[in-house]
């Protein structure tokens, strides 16, 4: 089944300019760019979108690092997009993710770990609506 999950090329990428490196890794793997936009976060928007974490002891830090520059944030379409991304993704932890996963090859620890994916449907149509507008995503 034909699906739409939310991608963010997080901080640490974009610094290291590997943003178009990751792309393309996105469309080698069948993913269909259905939006896409740059977005520097407010402290805000980081905290009400990590807010499950809130109590975790990393929730501050991640905060910090999801704010300390620009991301792109990018809507993706694809068979079974969801799990496929989280697949290619690779593990929380950059140090212990597969070989030839995008966090073991761009990430650098668990938390500077290059891209997020979104975990489930219901995530995705949250995470999705939170950068998006219906309109964006037609
Ligand atoms: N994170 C962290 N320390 C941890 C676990 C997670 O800094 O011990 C950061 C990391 O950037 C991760 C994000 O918090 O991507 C969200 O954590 P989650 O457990 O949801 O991992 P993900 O779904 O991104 O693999
Ligand atoms: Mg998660």
């Amino acid at each position: 089944m034909k699906q739409r999950t939310l991608t963010i090329l997080k901080p640490d990428t974009v610094t290291h300019h590997n943003c178009g490196a990751v792309i393309a890794r996105l469309e080698q793997e069948g993913f269909e760019i259905r939006a896409a936009r740059m977005v520097w976060l407010s402290k805000e928007q980081a905290e009400v979108f990590y807010a499950v974490h809130k109590d975790k002891p990393f929730y501050r830090p991640l905060v910090e690092f999801m704010t300390s520059g620009p991301v792109w944030v990018l809507a993706l379409e694809r068979e079974d997009a969801i799990e496929y991304l989280r697949k290619v993704m690779g593990a929380t932890d950059s140090a212990k993710a597969a070989p030839g996963t995008i966090r073991q090859q761009f990430g650098t620890n668990i938390e500077r770990n290059a891209i997020h994916g979104s975990d489930s449907p219901d995530n995705a149509r949250t995470e999705l609506a939170f950068f998006f507008s219906t309109s964006d995503l037609a």
